[in-house]
């Protein structure tokens, strides 16, 4: 169940509007198949995308259906019994409701599991009984393993299923030092800007906007600046993703569900010689991709601009004049509100404060987690004074750095 847990915690505030869930399947043997989570809205829930994984490994088929809804269908009707037997760790009762995608405990149910060990239990109208449909057809179901674990890491969904979560991001070196510039590296800051390309608001302080004069956008949510070595070609055909590190992977593969026609088809030409990607597609159709040399690429600028959602931002402040050649300000389908009514920001269901010193000062009550990147160097700057008790929820490596998950321990 930690696996689970710890697998989950990397798509909190990712999967928005939907919760974070991990999921562990082993074998009757007790050996582990898959450790999966969901990822984002739309895309297969943990459970599934757990049995993929196990499926794809057993069979060697890589040929299933992107499709959540249809990849669910094929297994159903291919699984040759490999999974009778299994168990599945879930840190959310499984769900019992045709969503986007058809019901998991459904789905565990007939592949034969034959135990389901449950974290937290699903109080939603909708999705709720998944444990009882899984008992009532004779599979072992166990609830409440590991709780407080999987509640915690449930809880920004039950919050802003219920009205509003906001949480406190910083990004710090090992020292505490929160100002000078940009503090950690790209893998952290991609990660922020994949939270703000789900994030319905952004909330920061009116000194930190006029000393830093930032955007707040979510341009490298697609991980934009990064040169790709991904180019695989083999004859006429030209294949991606294989080689991409995972922190980008998603993102092509969401190229390939959104165009698919475009890959590993013809459309790539390659001179099998150089093996290049043919320069006249990459200029011509969509722009979505341009050359450096032979074997590197990256998303083209019109993609970026077109391709993610930024969210609205509030600045907390009582001054409520502001230099507008500021950029956050020129982000198209933005709302910017200033204001001294920091209960403001409840009216959105999900916030995300950004600040440093003075935030950290004055977190209003309602504030119950804090996401921290640590860059791991000290520096030779003022660090942050604050008297704050945490709770630590989890914690993650990312591109060499870390951060982690933190609950605010109220006095
Ligand atoms: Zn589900």
């Amino acid at each position: 169940m930690n696996l689970a847990i710890n697998e989950a915690w990397k798509y909190q505030i990712l999967t928005y509007p939907n919760p974070a869930v991990g999921c562990v399947i082993v074998d009757k043997f007790g050996k582990i198949l898959a450790i999966k989570a969901h990822q984002k809205a739309g895309l297969a829930h943990a459970e599934l995308s757990a049995v993929i994984s196990a499926f794809e490994a057993k069979f060697k088929d890589t040929s299933l259906p992107k499709n959540p809804s249809k990849a669910y269908e094929y297994i159903l009707a291919n699984h040759d019994g490999f999974l009778n037997g299994a168990k599945a760790f879930v840190t959310l009762e499984p769900c019992s409701h045709h969503g986007k995608t058809p019901p998991c405990a459904n789905l565990l149910n007939k592949l034969g599991f034959s135990e389901v060990i449950i974290g937290s239990y699903d109080n939603t109208d909708a999705a709720s009984g998944g444990g009882k449909l899984l008992q009532k057809n004779g599979v072992k179901v166990k609830f409440g393993i590991l709780k407080e674990r999987c509640d915690e890491l449930l809880a920004p969904f039950l919050a802003w299923q219920s009205g509003n979560f906001s949480f406190l991001k910083l990004g710090m070196s090992l020292n505490g030092v929160v100002s000078g510039g940009v503090i950690t590296g790209l893998g952290a800051r991609v990660l922020v800007h994949k939270i703000r390309s789900v994030l319905p608001l952004l909330a920061i302080g009116g000194n930190t906007v006029r000393i830093d004069r930032p955007t707040l956008d979510s341009r490298l949510a697609n991980g934009i600046y990064k040169t790709y070595d991904a180019v695989k070609t083999d004859e006429n055909e030209c294949k991606i993703g294989e080689l991409v590190c995972s922190d980008y992977e998603t993102n092509i593969r969401a190229f390939d569900e959104k165009y698919p026609s475009k890959v590993n088809k013809k459309n790539y030409k390659t001179d099998s010689n150089s093996q290049k990607i043919d320069s006249s597609f990459c200029q011509t159709n969509d722009t979505f991709y341009k050359t450096h040399n032979a074997n590197t690429f990256e998303v083209a600028d019109t993609y970026k601009t077109h391709s993610t959602h930024n969210p609205d931002v509030f600045i907390y402040s009582r001054q409520k004049e502001f230099d507008k050649t500021i950029p956050l300000f020129s982000i198209a389908k933005r709302k910017v509100i200033i204001g001294d009514d920091i209960k403001f920001v409840r009216s959105y269901p999900l916030c995300m404060f950004e600040g440093g010193q003075n935030l950290l000062a004055n977190l209003p009550e309602f504030v119950e987690y804090v996401l921290i990147f640590f860059a791991p160097n000290f520096l030779n700057l003022a660090n942050l004074s604050a008297n704050l008790k945490l709770k630590l929820l989890n914690l993650c490596e990312i591109d060499g750095e870390f951060y982690g998950w933190f609950k605010i321990v109220k006095k």
